[in-house]
């Protein structure tokens, strides 16, 4: 299955009602280019390994190519592509200066000690800084990469460079130019329009399953938690745990770092399971393609929010649409992470330092007021949220095209 045909089809999707002209789609169908590297690493044995590696750069019509670089042996260009063509839409959608880009290496990074871990994204930065920089490519964490690895690649880029550039990478530590609050923006923009949801097409819902206990999907249970909501399952990649009247989430977060899974906290039960049970949310939080035409039929939850890239399938959609599943697209429900991304990038390019207070409700009113403009759209067609999404960056990114 290409994740990235996936991701094409809806955009025309979208483009029956948004109209632009052939030749304007096929520009943000294509990637503006695609950076292909073969990574020679020294391993601590002292053998030489190769590893490759992608940076897909979509579209810089509204600012820098902007978007996460992922480690995982799953890793394809295919894949690349399709999460760099969300960005652009990402960034459009939630209103921020950036285009789209993505990057990734195919690795299993937890076959790897810290320092090859570190020399593996040092020749990344290394392979990639002719087309990197805070006016040009910023990337940021994705799946199993984090704030130490950014800081690697900063420290990479700028020593080739010869120059000082925070804001060519986000997602750093605080003491590394990082912003207060990009550790849990992509929960927290998920929270913040599940609280819309909750306030508008779900009321009186309180049960959550979330597919992934990771940066998105972890901090996403603790919020719920924290504000009363009811997580009856999450899961990892090693498993899945259930308990009808709600998971104790701190703990269950100690109990994770030291058995380094979720696995055995609660009832085991089988991780397609939690896609189907009874819950009025479900939270995809982990890959792509986890919500299918094969799965789709048995899913209960009355609203699915996308905090992971491309979980829903077109085909999917379809179904859920018809079930009368509300879908929360990722392109809206994930942007958090990317919007205090740009926030970070903002205060480092114009040497600021905001407090949480500040980016936290900048935040949300950026999730907000997008939220609503795209529930305009979707009530006035009465089409799903996704296609809606997508008009309203369609409309935006029109404006931009110019040949
Ligand atoms: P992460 O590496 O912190 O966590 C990924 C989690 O998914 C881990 O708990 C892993 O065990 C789990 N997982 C992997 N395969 C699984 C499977 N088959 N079933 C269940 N769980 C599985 O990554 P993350 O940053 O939390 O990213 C998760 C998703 O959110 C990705 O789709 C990513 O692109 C998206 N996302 C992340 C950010 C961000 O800022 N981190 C921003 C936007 C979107």
């Amino acid at each position: 299955m290409s994740v990235f045909d996936n991701a094409l089809k809806q955009i025309e999707k979208a483009n029956k009602i948004a109209n632009l002209d052939k030749f304007k789609i096929d520009i943000l169908k294509n990637p503006k280019r695609i950076i292909t590297a073969n990574l020679p690493v020294k391993m601590d044995n002292g053998e030489v390994k190769i590893f490759q590696a992608y940076r897909v750069q979509h579209n810089d019509l509204r600012g820098p190519f902007k978007g996460g670089i992922r480690y995982h042996p799953n890793v394809s260009l295919d894949e690349v592509k399709a999460l760099a063509f969300w960005m652009t839409f990402k960034t459009t959608v939630i209103d921020i200066p950036m285009g789209g880009g993505k990057g990734g290496i195919i690795v299993n990074p937890k076959e790897l000690s810290e320092e090859e871990i570190e020399r593996l994204s040092r020749a990344y930065a290394k392979a990639m800084h002719h087309n990197l920089g805070s006016k040009i490519d910023v990337p940021a964490p994705d799946v199993y990469t984090n704030s130490k690895i950014m800081g690697y690649m900063l420290d990479e880029f700028e020593k080739i460079k010869g120059i000082k550039d925070p804001g060519m990478i986000t997602g750093k530590s605080l003491d590394n130019g990082g912003s207060l609050g990009r550790d849990k923006a992509t929960a927290m923009g998920g929270f913040f329009l599940l609280q819309e949801v909750l306030g508008t097409l779900c009321v009186g819902c309180t049960t959550i399953a979330i597919q992934g206990f990771g940066n998105a999907g972890s901090i996403m249970a603790e919020l719920a938690y924290e504000n009363g909501l009811k997580v009856v399952s999450v899961s990892d990649s090693k498993g899945a745990v259930y308990d009808e009247n709600g998971l104790n989430i701190p703990k269950l977060i100690e109990y994770k770092k030291i058995n380094r899974s979720v696995k055995g906290f609660a009832k085991n039960i089988l991780p397609n399971e939690l896609l189907e049970l009874p819950v009025d949310v479900l939270v995809p939080a982990a890959l792509e393609n986890q919500i299918r035409e094969d799965n789709a039929a048995n899913i209960k939850a009355k609203i699915i929010l996308e905090l992971a890239n491309g979980p829903t399938t077109p085909e999917a959609d379809d179904i859920l649409f018809k079930k009368g599943i509300t879908v929360v697209p990722d392109i809206l429900a994930n942007s958090g992470g990317v919007c205090v991304s740009y926030f970070e990038w903002y205060q480092n390019v114009n040497n600021e330092k905001w407090d949480l207070e500040k980016v936290n409700s900048k935040l949300k009113e950026k999730t907000h007021k997008s939220y609503r403009g795209i529930l305009k759209v979707k009530n006035q067609h009465d089409i799903p949220f996704r296609t809606a999404a997508y008009i309203v960056a369609l409309n935006e990114l029109n404006k931009h095209i110019k040949v």
